[in-house]
């Protein structure tokens, strides 16, 4: 009897120790280790992201490698359940993941798995049909009329386009302004209804089914700066089965990246795509309608700008 006692003793002392250590951290994925070219730095850009979550301390990241664009991908198999959400900086071409690989990680996503997908990430699987079910749009990588219609604002009307075309375009790297379509989505409650972003490609001319998809935010591209003078989806979320998806074209490179713009909306976004949830504030750095934000911090993680040559203030190429 003595020893049930302590015993319960014990298990009492263990559930106010976890409750004193507040909630448990969301376990997150980041997936890297290939991309479609040396523009995509996946080795200077995932210590940032890694950072941007870790500093919520709502998450505990994991990043996981996969190999590289000349390794055997049939021993990689990593454990999608043990984590609430995936993010991928991460670009690899079709015949890329083998079929258990793939398997598996719609068997995560359609359970409740989250999946963040950032920039050239929906460049990624161009003939995988539930990767682009979950991505919504994508560009590049061989995708044409065939994948898809054009997704876009025009005229504060949204578009769904089944013309034929290109299948992804960017103009020169150049802030631009985003304009949230919707507000009242836990991703984008709080934010402002523009806010300049950092510079940074403007992806347009993406195709896809768009199943799923809501687009939360959009920006114009400028015909001057080879952009189509439509809106193009910048933020979006879908479902696949019971799981989230975000997917955001930002975050060319590190100056894209340290917008506190691309920051907040990606930890907001990761929560989500995780719970359902947001918890996190808005930081009252968050840039307006005229002017950008970014974190000079994050801005260093780039070699150039540590040396002293701001990229920021480098003209757009
Ligand atoms: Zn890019």
């Amino acid at each position: 009897m003595q020893q049930f006692f302590i015993g319960l003793l014990a298990t009492i002392v263990v559930a106010v120790t976890v409750v004193a250590q507040g909630p448990t951290r969301i376990k997150v994925m980041l997936l890297d280790g290939e991309s479609g070219g040396p523009y995509h730095k996946w080795q200077l850009t995932t210590p940032l992201i890694e950072r941007a979550l870790e500093e919520t301390g709502r998450f505990d990241v994991t990043v996981v490698t996969a190999p590289a664009a000349t390794g055997v991908l049939d021993g990689f198999l990593p454990d999608f359940s043990a984590y609430q959400a995936v993010v991928f900086n991460y670009d690899a071409p079709d015949e890329r993941w083998p079929a258990p690989l793939r398997t598996a990680f719609e068997q995560y996503v359609s359970s409740g798995g989250g999946a963040v997908v950032v920039h050239a990430a929906d460049n990624a699987f161009s003939g995988w049909k539930a990767w682009n079910e979950m991505i919504g749009v994508g560009g590049w990588r061989g995708r044409t009329v065939a994948s898809g219609p054009y997704w876009y604002y025009k005229d504060d009307t949204l578009v769904k386009d089944p013309s034929d075309g290109p299948g992804a375009s960017h103009g020169r790297r150049t802030p631009y302004a985003i304009r949230t379509r919707v507000a009242d989505h836990p991703i984008t409650r709080g934010l402002p209804a523009v806010w300049m972003h950092q510079g940074d490609e403007l992806y347009a001319h993406l195709r896809g089914p768009g199943t799923t998809m809501t687009i939360l935010a959009t920006a114009f591209a400028d015909p001057a700066n080879n952009g189509t003078g439509r809106d193009e989806p910048i933020l979006m979320t879908s479902t696949f089965g019971k799981g989230r998806v975000f997917h955001t074209v930002l975050g060319h490179d590190i100056v894209a990246m340290s917008c506190v713009g691309f920051v907040v909306t990606l930890q907001r976004a990761t929560e989500w795509a995780a719970t359902g949830a947001v918890t996190q504030k808005v930081p009252t750095t968050f840039p307006t309608a005229t002017t950008v934000s970014y974190r000079a911090d994050l801005a260093a993680l780039d070699p150039n700008y540590a040396r002293g040559l701001n990229a920021l203030d480098a003209p757009p190429k």
